[in-house]
């Protein structure tokens, strides 16, 4: 009986916007949840999980924060903010392989995805915990910080490894892709100690990495986005992969019947108005994951789901009214679980 139980127990992990569910032994170490990265990291190591590698990863999480933060004064990007207009700065390796990914996710969606949205992330008080409900941005502020968010003002050295932002007021901000990203190096940690299967969460950003003990898929659930209490409401079946929902319910206010929210329409610099409320990606790549979590997002639901279609990319959006969207490739491994979604083929 006890067995049984444990079968069936649900395991449930739920951080933003994804929860993920499993059954398994228990872990001889348990799990290790900290604050990095701005949001909170749980990390389940199983089978061969020891406290020296859990300790590597989150050092490994505090090196990353340390260098992307823009709430970190002394951070790679916060330089690079700071020097905008005036000089190109040097930056590690990590830094500019992630900058220029970004730069590279901004093109192929004609700047849906951009890394230089920092202006407005900063007056829509995106990071901070304050809703701007009393005091809306002036249009013509938003208007202003928009003109300081051409991603093509970010110049690239390879060789010198320098980032320079051409116009002073510009800002990077790599909030819609850093945690993903951050999520990928942890599996090279993995990858050293041999460890055969592990779930990391970095605050929604999962990455089920391996195959479950018992050589089965994982189910990954997704969230209900109209109520995080809720059980989950769509089960994804897949083998070691990133998971990466961008919703629009976990921060947000409504004034004058507007929903305001921290995806950012690069061509108005507003909260992007599109009738999602979810969308989900799956991917090998967490960065891929996460950014084009936020990059569909964006796009929208028609443009979005031709641009999964087209590039084989697997991924799920969920509308206002609890519509479903999967792309191709991801159609048949995943199951409605709650009857009041509907997915529309
Ligand atoms: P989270 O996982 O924190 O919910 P997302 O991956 O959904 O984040 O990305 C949203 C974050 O990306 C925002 O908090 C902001 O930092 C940044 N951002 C907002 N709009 C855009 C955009 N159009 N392109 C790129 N990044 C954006
Ligand atoms: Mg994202």
């Amino acid at each position: 009986m006890e067995k049984e139980m444990q079968k069936f127990t649900l395991a449930i992990i739920s951080f933003l916007c994804i929860s993920f569910f499993m059954s398994c032994t228990p872990s001889p170490i348990p799990q290790k949840t900290q604050t990095a990265l701005n949001t909170v990291c749980t990390i389940q190591l199983f089978e061969y999980g020891t406290e020296k590698i859990y300790t590597k990863i989150f050092d490994r999480l505090d090196e990353i924060e340390k260098r992307l933060s823009v709430t970190i004064s002394s951070s790679e990007i916060a330089h690079i903010n700071k020097a905008a207009g005036d000089f190109p700065v040097k930056v590690s390796a990590d830094t500019f392989f992630l900058i220029e990914a970004s730069l590279s996710f901004a093109e192929q969606s004609r700047s849906a995805f951009n890394p230089a949205m920092g202006p407005l992330v900063s007056l829509w008080n995106i990071t901070g915990f304050n809703p701007l409900e009393d005091s809306l941005p002036l249009p013509e502020q938003v208007s202003k910080a928009l003109q300081k968010t051409d991603y093509s003002k970010i110049i690239l050295n390879k060789d010198a490894e320098t980032v320079f932002l051409q116009e002073e007021g510009m800002a990077l901000d790599l909030g819609g892709i850093a945690k993903g990203w951050a999520a990928d190096e942890l599996m090279i940690i993995l990858e050293e100690h041999k460890i055969p299967y592990a779930i990391v969460n970095l605050g929604g950003n999962i990455y089920a990495y391996g195959s479950k003990g018992n050589g089965e898929a994982w189910n990954i659930g997704i969230k209900n986005p109209f109520d995080s209490n809720a059980p989950p409401v769509i089960k994804i079946e897949t083998y070691s992969a990133s998971i990466v929902t961008s919703g629009v319910y976990e921060r947000f206010f409504i004034k004058d019947g507007v929903m305001y929210h921290h995806i950012l329409d690069s061509a108005t610099g507003y909260s992007v108005q599109n009738g999602l409320v979810s969308v989900t990606i799956v991917d090998p790549s967490s960065m891929t994951a996460d950014a084009l979590s936020t990059l569909v997002f964006a796009l929208g639901r028609e443009k979005g789901l031709s641009y999964m279609n087209e590039k084989k990319i697997k991924g799920i959006l969920i509308t206002k009214d609890y519509e479903v969207y999967a792309s191709d490739v991801l159609r048949d491994s995943i199951e409605i679980l709650d009857s009041a979604f509907i997915l529309i083929n």
